[in-house]
């Protein structure tokens, strides 16, 4: 029987590692986004540093600062200071 305690202290710990070791993995996997490897991003003007006054990735809502991803853009990462035309005010 799983008690509560067990539950915080051993399977929540559990848990979290496995899901940071599999961040990483996903990490190692990811891709540099670029304008010449993704047409998305292409066609969304996507620049690996911003040119556009108080808009940059680590400030737009699509932006997952854990493993510097954008939602938008799955299987690449982004630059904290790139920017596209899909920028969302956080
Ligand atoms: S949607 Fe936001 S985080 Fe994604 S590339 Fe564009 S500006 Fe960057």
């Amino acid at each position: 029987m799983t008690t509560r305690r067990t539950f915080l202290f051993q399977v929540v710990p559990a848990a979290v590692a496995v899901a940071t070791l599999g961040q990483r993995a996903n990490a190692a996997a990811l891709k540099e986004l670029s304008v010449d490897n993704s047409p998305a991003a292409k066609a969304l003007k996507y620049v690996t540093k911003s040119t556009t006054a108080g808009q940059t990735c680590d400030n737009c809502k699509q932006f997952v600062a854990s493993n510097k991803t954008c939602k938008l853009f799955a299987g690449y990462t982004v630059q904290p200071k790139g920017w596209c035309k899909s920028w969302v005010k956080i």
